[in-house]
């Protein structure tokens, strides 16, 4: 049987969900038309050649310039600098853009995407933690749809399909835990970017990978949920899974609760993103359920972690809170990897810059989000 798939565009190819969607492409032989990244031109102009792109971006000028010479005997066109990615969305119409670009950076991508009349499959969840309502209205505008490439939200959306709307009573967002589950402050002091960077279950890029291990991450992805499926966060429970088999569950109002559960792989993630809600062929290994065994459930541990509850805090304060959290999340994890500050201070500098900034002034619109985005970056540098 031959299934029909979408052309794609991906937005920070050479990163971990990046690398996976082009593996995605290849498997299923989706093409590929566009592809951009930060600095890593070499392997942007190996991925051109092989997928026959029209077009890539790199965000960096300089990396540009030396894409275009690496690929000065072929017709793709090289676009250079954060405009120039913006512009390669506008001229490169695909039927999905995969945004798996690292940060705040990814929100313009986002709504350039939206704006040009493509559906989005989202792997960026700072589009939607930084500005959740103005992305998910420009969605609604344009008549697009937001389909997650994140696990526990893929999940989710498969859940989803079991109930209406109304039926739903929570949704419960599965974690890992991460490398420091289990261990009390005493115990994270002197935690080193290594002991950080050992995930049990997934492999990720370095920035997420971090972010769970101090459930930033899990917090981002309640303010995602809410967002994606408009569900109070009062609604959205988190519950640590060790096994990470079990990606993520809807309990609905008669008490049944589905759950989603596959090996963890996130080119699943990416292919049901493009497909759904049809299926497709597996690119991913089928989940032995005799030898995981066992599946546990534990509590997340909020008192150690105060970075969950920060989250949950912003999204109801809503305005700039959620903003400066993700800012201040990104320059301190940043200084982390550089081994410039310890584990708790990213907690000590992310609680104090959302504190200062959350109530400083309203922020609704893009230009006051990216106001209070630049202000809270600031704020934590001196912190550093
Ligand atoms: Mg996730």
């Amino acid at each position: 049987m031959e299934y029909s798939f979408p052309t794609i565009l991906v937005l920070g190819s050479t990163g971990s969900v990046g690398e996976q969607a082009l593996d995605v492409a290849a498997q299923c032989g989706i093409t590929v038309k566009g592809i951009s990244a930060n600095r890593n031109w070499k392997r942007v102009a190996e991925q051109a050649r092989q997928f026959g792109v029209e077009a890539a971006a790199m965000s960096d000028e300089s990396a540009a310039r030396e894409l275009r010479a690496a690929l000065a005997d072929t017709a793709v066109r090289v676009y250079g600098g954060s405009e120039g990615i913006l512009q390669m969305i506008c001229e490169t119409n695909a039927g999905f853009a995969v945004n798996s670009i690292l940060g705040e950076a990814g929100l313009l991508p986002t709504l350039a995407v939206l704006d040009a009349g493509m559906d989005l499959a989202l792997a960026n969840k700072e589009s939607l933690v930084v500005a959740g309502e103005i992305v998910m209205a420009k969605a609604r505008e344009k008549g697009r749809r937001i389909t997650p490439v994140d696990s526990e939200h893929c999940a989710i959306d498969q859940c989803l399909r079991a109930g209406s709307g109304k039926e739903i009573k929570k949704l419960i967002l599965t974690a890992s835990g991460g490398p420091f589950f289990g261990k009390k402050t005493a115990e994270l002091q002197g935690l080193t970017v290594d002991d950080a960077l050992a995930h049990p279950t997934w492999s990720m890029g370095a920035k997420i990978t971090v972010d769970s291990a101090t459930l930033m991450n899990k917090g981002f992805e309640v303010i995602e949920a809410a967002h994606l499926f408009g569900v109070g966060a009062d609604r959205i429970d988190v519950v640590v899974h060790r096994e990470s088999i079990i990606h993520s569950m809807v309990e609905y109002i008669d008490n049944s609760i589905m759950a989603q559960m596959s090996v963890p792989d996130m080119r699943l993630c990416v292919q049901y993103a493009l497909t759904s809600p049809a299926r497709t062929p597996a690119v991913i290994p089928p989940l032995d359920l005799l030898s995981v065994g066992k599946l546990s459930f534990y509590a997340p541990d909020e008192e150690t972690f105060p970075l969950l509850a920060a989250a949950r805090r912003a999204l109801a304060l809503g305005g700039a809170a959620p903003a400066a959290l993700n800012a201040a999340n990104e320059v301190a994890v940043g200084a982390f990897l550089e081994r410039r500050i310890s584990l708790l201070r990213i907690f000590e500098i992310v609680l104090e810059v959302t504190q200062a900034l959350s109530h400083a002034k309203e922020a609704h619109t893009l230009s006051e989000i990216l106001d209070i985005d630049r202000a809270a970056r600031e704020l934590a540098l001196t912190r550093i």
